[in-house]
């Protein structure tokens, strides 16, 4: 019988260490509460009801930050930083992502790129959209075309849908670099 040639039916090479691509995924919800900033992504966004925290409570931050060191199986945001450590109280959370970022990279990955979701009822996302995309690329190293935020309301149910806080979540990817 004669061997058939290489081609499509050919078994898929086995990816070589540069190219393996690692996924993460990032959960966080913080709840609305008056005379509170409302940081989403290291921007602030003017509105009546901030977010309430031991940190500044940018849930974009934290989830993406979750999303990266689960990706790198490298733990998880209230590892590194500890809510019953004092100086972690009212942290920039843009520092916190920039930390997480530091991590990986020593553990020798490289973001690649995030796609996140804020399931909110309020603020409206889409005026703000471009500078979280901007502020978030600079501190994951990466462009902001790779920077994906989509928001979502939750149709009015559940404990979103009565503007008892929000949510979001994220999705990563690091690339091995050696
Ligand atoms: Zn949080």
């Amino acid at each position: 019988m004669p061997r058939e040639p290489r081609g499509a039916s050919s078994p898929p090479t086995t990816p070589t260490h540069t190219t393996s691509i690692r996924v993460g995924i990032g959960y966080d919800s913080h709840r609305y509460a008056p005379r509170r900033p409302l940081t989403l992504g290291g921007v602030l966004i003017p509105s009546e009801l901030g977010l309430e925290g031991h940190s500044d409570a940018d849930a974009i931050c934290h989830a993406i930050t979750d999303a990266i060191l689960g990706a790198a199986s490298l733990g998880d945001i209230g590892e590194m930083f500890p809510d019953t450590d004092p100086a972690n109280k009212n942290r920039d959370s843009v520092g916190m992502l920039e930390a997480a970022v530091r991590r990986i990279s020593t553990a020798g990955y490289a973001v690649g790129q995030v796609d996140v979701t804020v399931i909110a009822e309020l603020p409206r996302l889409a005026p703000h959209r471009d500078e979280i995309r901007a502020r978030l690329a600079t501190a994951l190293g990466i462009d902001s075309q790779s920077v994906s935020v989509k928001g979502k309301s939750n149709e009015g149910m559940g404990w979103i849908g009565r503007k008892e806080g929000l949510a979001c979540i994220a999705v990563a990817t690091l690339i091995r670099k050696r």
